[in-house]
Parts: structure tokens; C-alpha cells; sequence
């Protein structure tokens, strides 16, 4: 069998959770949306939800697979309802619901409700993507109340530019949220992963992790706390074939590297068709047998080359991690001119192998 495969370390993965509740002291719920950023939604729930406060995805379809899978604690749908039917099945298993825009709360205060929800009303402290506006979210939360359907109102807002630890945004955000729902008696959700880790002075009951769970750290510079984190998961594959080539020779598709020195490359079975970036450069690090060393060339569908010339013990079936514990998403995210969510994200066809 082709050797490229994803290793999920589900202890890792509870580690990063732990912390998340630790550093925030409040409780928290897992970010799982886009299958767990590509490490498997269902696998991981099942392993947090011991310990998990709760869950957050993106939308109903998501919420769903973990029901069916047999998760019982609550579900946050972040994006709240596309479409006023969803009602139904949120009441019937007690998803949490997300209220981002005037007209879901209308749609809510003209359904039949049986069973009174839980409600996430979101603000837009200053992201300008979604949330009531300031100054409608107290009228807004008072229609909520009064509706007679709501038994839980959670007062959210989410960063813009939590990651930029040196940005006056965040605070300014909060500026904004705390003058908008000054005496709204309700617990409180601002908290993403950057700001689990770098803003410690953010009032939350409730904080919301993703990235930091799987590992990887939000920031693009060093962070203690970052420090702390235990990647969850390990891409890794395998040498196929060796070729030694003189100085001058072009490697792969468009001839973009040319050796400079008698070079031992190594094929791996890996390529964009798995997730693996196309625009990582040469350069890029790899692992090869524990031993760091660099992507070479471009990368293809399902191939990408390295560079063994100076690992004369590596050749034909030497792993290669091209990222994990010891290659860091975050920085092969970094070389290829992305981050880490989407390094994650973009994960396809490799198996996922749960350990
Ligand atoms: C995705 C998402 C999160 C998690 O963000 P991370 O940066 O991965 O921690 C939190 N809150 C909302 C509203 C989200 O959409």
C-alpha cells in the first residue's frame, strides 16, 4: 500500500484541550468544525468528550455527524441556522444555536418552539463579517429574553486580529463589546485560540479552541504558552525511489530546481493531491528518518523530492515526516505562504490512523 499517511495522537490532542482550559480558567468548548480541521471530527470528539464542556462546528451537518456517532454533550453551531427548518432538528437534538443577524432572531421569535433553546448571541465588535450590530444587540438580547423560546442566552463576538499580539484591536474589540452589553447579566464567549494564548486579561466563561488542539500555534512569532502545545498530527510517507545526480540537473516540473553540487534526491509519496502544499519552496523542511532536511524542487499531484545528500544512512523506505512533532505544520505553512488551518484543512486521501 501507498505509505503516505496521517498519525492523530489523540492523548496530544487532550493535552492541547486540557491546556486551553487551564491557561483560560473557563470552560471550553472544542472547535471540531471542518472535521476537526481535517483530523477527523467524530475520532476526536469521541476522544474529548469525556472531558469536553462541549462542541462547537460550523453548521447542522456537522452537528449531526456527532450525533450520530453518539456524542451527547452540547453542540454549538457557530453560523447558527442557514434556513428557518433547522429549527426542528436543533430542538430535537438540543444543538446550541449561534444568533448572528436580525433575521434569525425573527425567524425565532415566530417558530413554534417546544423546547426552549440555547442561544449564542453574536456581536460585531469591530470584524465586520457577522453579529448584530452594537448598538441593536441590547434590544436584541431583550427580544430573545422575551420571546418565551429561549432558555439560555451566551453573549459572544469573535477577533479579528487576535494573532497580532502587538495590534490594539483585540481591545478595542472588547472596548466595544463591554460598553454594548453593559448590564446584560450573561456569560461570556470572546475567545479564540490566539486570544486563549495571548489574552489572558479577556473576560470569558467560555472560550472556544480550535488550532490550539490540534497543535499548532496561531501565532506567526514565538510564544510561551505556544511552546506548550503538542502537535496532534504527523504527515508522513515514504522514500520510493533514489537518484544521484551531477551538478546542473533539473528536478521535476519546470525544471524550478537545479542541483549546485552531486546531489542524492529522493522521491516521496506524497503531493498536493494529499493536501501537501504546492507553492512550499525549496527550502521547505522535511524529516527524513528523525534526521531534518529540505524539500527540493516543485511539488507534484502525488511525488514531492528531497534532498538526501547529506543523510548518507537515508534511501528506498526512509520515513519521512513532512510535518509533526519534529517538522511543525506552522512552519511549513509559514514557507508555502499559508497557515496552519488550512495546511490542516486542505489534508485529503491519506488515511487517518488513530493512535
Ligand atoms: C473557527 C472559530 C473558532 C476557533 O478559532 P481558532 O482560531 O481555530 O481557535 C472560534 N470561534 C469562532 C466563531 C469560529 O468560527
Amino acid at each position: 500500500m501507498r505509505p503516505a499517511r496521517a498519525l492523530i495522537d489523540l492523548e496530544a490532542l487532550r493535552h492541547n484541550y486540557r491546556l486551553a482550559r487551564e491557561v483560560s480558567g473557563a470552560r471550553a468548548l472544542a472547535v471540531v468544525k471542518a472535521d476537526a480541521y481535517g483530523h477527523g471530527a467524530v475520532r476526536c470528539a469521541q476522544a474529548l468528550e469525556d472531558e469536553a464542556d462541549g462542541f462547537a462546528v460550523a453548521c447542522i451537518e456537522e452537528a449531526l455527524e456527532l450525533r450520530a456517532a453518539g456524542i451527547r454533550k452540547p453542540v454549538l453551531l457557530l453560523e447558527g441556522f442557514f434556513e428557518a427548518d433547522e429549527l426542528e432538528l436543533i430542538q430535537e437534538h438540543e444543538f446550541w444555536t449561534v444568533v448572528h443577524s436580525g433575521w434569525q432572531l425573527e425567524v425565532i421569535e415566530r417558530a413554534s418552539i417546544g423546547k426552549p433553546l440555547t442561544v449564542w448571541l453574536k456581536m460585531d465588535s469591530g470584524m465586520h463579517r457577522v453579529g448584530l450590530h452594537p448598538a441593536e444587540y441590547r434590544d436584541a438580547y431583550q427580544r430573545l429574553s422575551a420571546s418565551g423560546k429561549v432558555a439560555k442566552i451566551v453573549l459572544m463576538s469573535h477577533f479579528a486580529r487576535a494573532d497580532e499580539l502587538g495590534s490594539s484591536s483585540s481591545a478595542e474589540q472588547v472596548a466595544v463589546f463591554e460598553a454594548a452589553r453593559a448590564g446584560l447579566v450573561a456569560d461570556v464567549s470572546l475567545r479564540n485560540s490566539p486570544a486563549v494564548l495571548g489574552w489572558p486579561q479577556v473576560p470569558s466563561d467560555w472560550v472556544r479552541p480550535g488550532i490550539m488542539l490540534y497543535g499548532a500555534t496561531p501565532f506567526e512569532v514565538a510564544h510561551p504558552l505556544a511552546e506548550r502545545l503538542q502537535p496532534v498530527m504527523t504527515l508522513e510517507s515514504k522514500i520510493i525511489s533514489v537518484r544521484e545526480l551531477p551538478a546542473g540537473q533539473p528536478v521535476g516540473y519546470g525544471a524550478r530546481f537545479v542541483t549546485e553540487r552531486p546531489t542524492r534526491v529522493g522521491v516521496v509519496a506524497m503531493g498536493y493531491a494529499d493536501g501537501y502544499p504546492r507553492h512550499a519552496p525549496t527550502g521547505t523542511p522535511v524529516a527524513i528518518d528523525g534526521q531534518p532536511s529540505r524539500l527540493i524542487g516543485r511539488v507534484s499531484m502525488d511525488m514531492l523530492t528531497v534532498d538526501l545528500t547529506d543523510l548518507p544512512q537515508a534511501g528506498l523506505g526512509s520515513r519521512v515526516e513532512l510535518w509533526g512533532k519534529q517538522v511543525l505544520a506552522s512552519e511549513v505553512a509559514m514557507a508555502a505562504g499559508t497557515i496552519p488551518y488550512q495546511i490542516f484543512c486542505n489534508l485529503r486521501r491519506v488515511p487517518l490512523v488513530y493512535g
